[in-house]
């Protein structure tokens, strides 16, 4: 079978590359999936550019465009059995984690359906007599949406979703590591009924389906998830045909506990902040800033209960998370723990691979902690993207808000205080995107996730992450036109 799509039909790579797409949790063949190259971007961008320029789809009242999505919505219900086994096996995740994440994209198909048709523009009282002017949404056009590996199909939908409501066309690029779901949204799209050349996939690298995708003069926006070095690529090449750039890139999130904090929801969200999905998550809350006098035995506890986490792959009951994607990146993280070792950092636990029984068939890393961490060290700064938590101390109020802005990134951080005003104070100082205040990791559709200074460029979901994909027009209608004479002749 042929998995790339499009304009509306399933075709074959014109090199016919296949990938095999193996469960990083045991390395069992899942799927083997067509492989496209820059000739197959091409195509989808062309018919992409038609369904724009000439298809109905741009021209459907917003309303019947959300109408769409609902069903879309309905059918990924129906099916939502295929979807999360598909997206466990591609990620090696846990299979209820899986579900919980297609239910979430469920969820944000319904919230841009929902608000599909609600904001028209506005009529302006332009002050001028005889004349009526009104500012109206347009869609951008031609978009490339590239995602990331770790929430395969949530990533995809935060993009698909509002793309579709706003007008847009679009071609979808999966991480080559994850695209089994990317391949069933098609299905799901084309079931509810989405005309030919709307939505196309192609699955394959970086360079041969992403690059194009950032570079091709009738690609109006790019809109890409992922790592922070790929999105400045992607940023630079982009430049040369002023594309729009929407960027969702890593992150280094404190998470800041105070010493009035309620200890044992702390230490438990502390755990799940960095140890959920092994890290592999980009609000990961890798930073632990703790108040000095709370330090030791908050760390004790939080060091104690991570050397119980029951590592194992998608159908293992008893596992509490889960493997790492690949064989790079486990040795990327691996090489982020001995660094910070020999910066100084502490190791309480962790720092190995956990390769018990059948888990060395996969890329198992223990959750680790590395305690008497520096802001300035490596591992402190960059994202490693694994189960790592660094551990630095605090002191008062201001020094918490210094270390924990002291980063180039700016996507999430979280504030345990049972001090309200005191909670407040911090998370109106922080420059970060999105701030938990005694939680971490919730989020809704409905409001703006996206990141303050390297985290990224522009907001998804929400209000602003409809407008990312609409272009704004101001229209003026003189009702009375006659000559003004401003030149004599
Ligand atoms: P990545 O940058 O390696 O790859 C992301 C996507 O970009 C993949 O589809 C990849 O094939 C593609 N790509 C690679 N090179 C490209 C190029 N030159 N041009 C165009 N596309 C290219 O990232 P990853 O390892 O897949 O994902 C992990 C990263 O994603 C982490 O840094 C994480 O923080 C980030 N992330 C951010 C968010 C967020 O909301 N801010 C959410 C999830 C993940």
């Amino acid at each position: 079978m042929a998995e790339l799509y499009l304009d509306g039909e399933w075709q074959d790579p014109v090199a016919g590359g296949r990938r095999e797409i193996r469960c990083p949790a045991d390395g069992s063949l899942v799927a083997t999936l067509s492989e496209g190259t820059r000739a197959d971007t091409e195509r989808a961008i062309s018919a992409a550019r038609r369904a724009f320029d000439n298809g109905p789809w741009p021209r459907t009242p917003e309303r019947e465009r959300g109408a769409l999505l609902t069903r879309a919505a309905d059918l990924m219900v129906r099916d939502t059995a295929e979807y999360a086994r598909a997206e466990a096996l591609d990620t090696g995740k846990r299979l209820v984690e899986a579900e919980l994440d297609i239910d979430d994209v469920v969820r944000c198909l319904r919230h841009y359906a929902g608000i599909a048709g609600t904001d028209a523009g506005r009529v302006i009282d332009t002050g001028v007599a005889d004349a009526i002017s009104a500012v109206v949404h347009e869609p951008v056009g031609v978009c490339g949406l590239i995602t990331p590996w770790n929430y395969p199909l949530l990533q995809v939908s935060w993009k698909v979703a509002p793309a579709l409501v706003a007008g847009n066309t679009f071609i979808l690029k999966p991480s080559e590591l994850t695209p089994s779901t990317a391949v069933l949204l098609m299905r799901t799209l084309a079931e509810a009924g989405l005309p030919p050349g709307v939505a196309n996939l192609v699955l394959g690298t970086g360079a041969e389906v992403g690059a194009p995708l950032s570079e091709h003069p009738d690609v109006d926006l790019v809109s890409f998830t992922g790592g922070l070095e790929t999105g400045r690529q992607i940023m630079a090449s982009a430049a040369r045909t002023i594309k729009k750039v929407a960027l969702e890139l890593g992150g280094k999130n404190p998470n800041i506990i105070f010493a009035d904090a309620d200890f044992d929801a702390a230490v438990d969200h502390a755990l799940t902040a960095v140890f959920l999905h092994s890290g592999q998550v980009c609000s990961a809350g890798a930073r632990l800033v703790v108040q000095e006098e709370l330090h030791d035995r908050f760390v004790d506890e939080v060091v104690r209960r991570a050397k119980g986490i029951r590592l194992g792959g998608p159908f293992d009951e008893q596992a509490e998370t889960g493997t790492l994607i690949s064989r790079a990146h486990l040795d990327k993280v691996a090489a982020y723990v001995e660094g910070g070792l020999a910066e100084g950092a502490v190791l309480r636990c962790g720092g190995t691979r956990d390769t018990e029984g059948d888990l060395a068939k996969g890329f198992f890393y223990r959750p680790t902690v590395l305690d008497d961490c520096l802001t300035t060290m490596r591992v402190v700064q960059e994202e490693s993207f694994g189960p790592v938590l660094t551990v630095e101390r605090f002191t008062d109020e201001a020094d918490a808000v210094r270390i924990a802005n002291d980063t180039t990134f700016g996507l999430a951080g979280a504030v345990w205080t049972q001090d309200g005003g005191k909670a407040q104070r911090v998370a109106a100082l922080l420059r970060h995107g999105t701030i938990w205040i005694n939680d971490y990791h919730p989020y809704v559709p409905q409001a703006e996730w996206g990141g303050f200074k390297q985290s990224g460029v522009g907001r998804e979901l929400g209000q602003a992450g409809l407008q990312e994909y609409r272009e704004t027009k101001h229209i003026w209608q003189n009702v009375r036109p006659r000559a003004e004479h401003w030149f004599h002749a």
